[in-house]
């Protein structure tokens, strides 16, 4: 039996920093102080704060919903309503919550989802968010507005940033509308200074993984992305960032392990199984194997943002988001990521309901594996829906898949000598 995980005490400060962040939300909303914006996880969240809303991300919402397990409850009421079971499981149990009356969010004060004043969407990710938006939006009579992303990005072109540039700039007037208040260019420079400096604090977090033995996983990066994700543009996430770096920092100097004796180290692509975080993350660690980096994770890391060039910054950053791409850039992406934290193989998701955020069904995982000369596995579940998810197939298939890894590093030892 491996020796139990040091947990991280910056969870402490993370707690503190959502917990004010839902509930400022729902003091925003009880006291109508600020309008309420919706903003899809990577959609222009510096622009809806320097106009003053107070933001909520659904995908934050409906990744509680899934971690607290109670997402398969709410299924089946959207499925009732005309959504499919093979559709998004972060929409069908966001909405079917909703028709249910409940939401985590009552724990922080609220009376469930904030109702919006505008629902803002990037379809850069996929066309489900949309549709999302749009249920709530006829729900309650309030615009649905975006921009409609290209998708399969190979080199990102100058025509591309053109197009989604425009299409920021002409939200402007609408959001302008639905705040009451113009928006000040001062502003604007003040969320994406925020938002740079958390990203850049997060991506220094997240490469502490290069460190062996890691610091830091990849489901515990799940959770703690949580501040870069609701709180993009706000100065309260760089503070965040600043104390967690400051814990990694001091735990690769004092050799304190994620996983404590850490043997294996993997990479992980795709979506979390949020209500199995902790059963797999007890899984890998009782094999000494460390999932030490994630595209998940990653795609938060927005080093393009520009504050001088505000527009074209926030497009370019759209655009070349990992999940927007085509198989060829995500490959190159995945190699970099595997050489810079040295593992010894990756772990693809197959997340039933979310095949944009799924890369292992034409062929990726097989070319990756030889060009990169590293074993990978498939493991099939699900973002929300764990009827999709076997915690005995998933145990039996990373034991073979570590035995795998462990035989081949024996090999090339025995080749070595
Ligand atoms: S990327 Fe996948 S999980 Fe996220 S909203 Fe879209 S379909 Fe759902």
């Amino acid at each position: 039996m491996a020796a139990p995980r040091a947990e991280l005490a910056s969870t402490a400060a993370l707690r503190d920093t959502m917990s004010a962040y839902y509930r400022g939300l729902g003091e925003a909303v009880e006291k109508k102080t600020a309008p309420v914006a919706w903003c899809t996880s990577v959609g222009p969240a510096e622009l809806l704060r320097a106009l003053g809303f107070v933001v909520h991300f659904p995908e934050n919402h409906a990744a509680m919903l899934g971690a607290g397990r109670t997402a398969n409850r709410y299924l089946p009421v959207a499925h009732a309503q005309g959504y499919s079971q093979d559709i998004c499981s972060y929409l069908t149990s966001d909405i079917g919550a909703y028709l249910s009356g409940e939401s985590p969010l009552s724990a922080f004060g609220l009376h469930g989802v904030p109702r919006a004043d505008v629902l803002v969407f990037n379809t850069n990710q996929c066309r489900d968010v949309r549709d999302w938006f749009e249920w709530y939006g006829r729900q309650w009579n309030v615009p649905v507005i975006g921009i409609n992303s290209p998708r399969s990005v190979g080199e990102v072109t100058e025509a591309e940033i053109g197009d989604v540039t425009r299409q920021l700039e002409a939200l402007v007037p609408i959001l302008e509308r639905v705040a009451g208040t113009r928006l000040d260019s001062a502003r604007l420079t003040t969320a994406m200074s925020a938002a740079r400096d958390a990203s850049a604090l997060w991506e220094r977090c997240l490469t502490t993984a290069t460190h062996r033995p890691s610091p830091f996983t990849f489901f515990d990066g799940t959770i703690h992305m949580g501040p870069a994700v609701v709180l993009r543009g706000a100065p309260e996430a760089a503070t965040y960032y600043g104390t967690l770096l400051a814990e990694l920092e001091e735990r690769t100097r004092t050799g304190v392990q994620a996983v404590p004796g850490e043997s294996l180290r993997l990479y992980w692509d795709g979506m979390p199984v949020w209500g199995r975080l902790r059963a797999l993350s007890t899984t890998f660690a009782e094999f000494r194997t460390a999932v030490v980096a994630s595209t998940y994770c990653n795609s938060w890391i927005f080093s393009t943002l520009d504050p001088a060039d505000p527009w074209r910054s926030m497009a370019r950053s759209s655009v070349e988001l990992f999940i927007a791409r085509s198989d060829e850039p995500k490959e190159r992406y995945i190699e970099r990521m595997v050489k810079l934290y040295d593992v010894d193989g990756i772990v693809f998701h197959d997340c039933r309901t979310c095949p944009n955020n799924t890369n292992s069904r034409y062929g990726m995982p097989r070319r990756l594996s030889e060009r990169l000369g590293i074993p990978t596995l498939m493991l099939d579940g699900d973002v929300n829906d764990l009827r999709c998810f076997s915690d005995e197939q998933a145990k039996t298939n990373i034991e073979g898949f570590v035995e795998q890894l462990a035989d081949g590093r024996a090999a090339a030892g025995r080749a070595a000598r």
